[in-house]
C-alpha cells in the first residue's frame, strides 16, 4: 500500500523541476542623468525643479542559469563624453561614468558570459548597450518587441535570440526570478521579481515609477502610454511587494540608489 502511494505521489511530482536560486545581485552604475524640470514626470508638482536620476543594471548569478542581466543602461558611447549628451525634449542631460562592458569586467564577468538580457522596456536608458550581448537571449514582453520593430528607427539588432512573453512568467521555475507584466510607462513594459536566500525579495520595478514621491503619490508622467495601466500596475507592484515583504528598488530614484552597494559589492 505504502509503496502504491509513493508510485502514485511520483506521478503527480512535476516531470522536471530545475531546482536552482538567485547566488547573487549586483547592482551596476549604468548612467546618470540631470533634469531641469521634475515635472515632465509628476504633472503639476516640482515646476522647474531639478533633479538626478540614477540609472542602474542589475547583474543575477543564478545556479544553474547563468548569469542575467537586467537592463543595460544608458549607452556605453556616452563615457567618451564628460559633459554628457543633452536630450532636449526631456531638458536633460545624460551620463556614463564608465562603460558596462568596463563595469562588468571589474567583476571578473564577459559580455559572453551573459546568458540572458531581460529588459524592463525599449527607452534608450535601458537599451543602450543590448547589442553589446549578441550571444544572449532576450527577454521581454511581446508588445514591447512587436512595437520596437514597427518603429523606423530600432532600438537595436533584430537578430537576437529572444523569449517574448505575454505576461507573468516564473522564469527558470524555481521562483528565484519572476517577470510581471506591468504595462503603463510602455505597453510592454515589465518588472522583475528577485527571490534572495539571505536578503529576502526584491522587486526591480524598471520605470513603473521614476522617483519615490511618484510611487508613493501613484504619479504619472505626462508621456506614459497608459494613465490607467500606469496606476494599475504600481497597485499590482504594491500588493505583490506587500503579500512577499519585498524590498521596492525603484531605478532613478538617486537617494535610494545611492544608499545600495553597487559592483564590486552584491546582495545574496
Ligand atoms: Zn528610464
Amino acid at each position: 500500500m505504502r509503496q502504491l502511494l509513493l508510485v502514485l505521489l511520483s506521478l503527480l511530482a512535476p516531470v522536471s523541476v530545475r531546482a536552482g536560486e538567485v547566488e547573487r545581485l549586483y547592482v551596476l552604475d549604468c548612467g546618470l542623468a540631470h533634469a531641469e524640470d521634475q515635472s515632465l514626470w509628476s504633472p503639476g508638482v516640482n515646476v522647474d525643479v531639478p533633479i538626478d536620476f540614477s540609472d542602474n543594471c542589475y547583474l543575477i548569478r543564478h545556479s544553474s542559469e547563468g548569469y542575467l542581466l537586467w537592463d543595460t543602461g544608458i549607452t556605453d558611447r556616452l563615457a567618451a563624453l564628460p559633459q554628457g549628451q543633452p536630450v532636449p525634449p526631456l531638458k536633460q542631460i545624460w551620463y556614463r561614468s564608465q562603460p558596462l562592458i568596463a563595469t562588468l569586467a571589474t567583476i571578473g564577468v564577459k559580455p559572453g558570459d551573459i546568458r540572458y538580457v531581460a529588459i524592463s522596456h525599449t527607452h534608450p536608458d535601458h537599451i543602450g548597450n543590448v547589442d553589446a550581448f549578441p550571444d544572449a537571449t532576450l527577454i521581454m514582453q511581446r508588445r514591447e518587441w512587436e512595437a520596437a520593430n514597427a518603429s523606423p528607427q530600432k532600438p537595436f539588432s533584430a537578430e537576437h535570440k529572444t523569449e517574448l512573453l505575454d505576461g507573468d512568467k516564473d522564469l527558470f521555475g524555481d521562483g528565484s526570478l519572476t517577470i510581471l507584466s506591468t504595462p503603463g510607462h510602455t505597453m510592454g513594459h515589465q518588472s522583475l521579481l528577485v527571490h534572495l536566500k539571505k536578503s529576502g525579495f526584491v522587486l526591480l520595478t524598471g520605470d513603473a515609477a521614476h522617483f519615490q514621491a511618484n510611487w508613493d503619490n501613484r504619479r504619472v508622467p505626462r508621456f506614459n502610454a497608459d494613465r490607467d495601466k500606469s496606476i494599475a500596475s504600481m497597485e499590482k507592484l504594491a500588493h505583490i511587494a506587500e503579500e512577499r515583504h519585498a524590498q521596492i528598488w525603484i531605478n532613478h530614484d538617486k537617494p535610494s540608489s545611492d544608499a545600495r552597494r553597487h559592483a564590486p559589492e552584491f546582495y545574496e
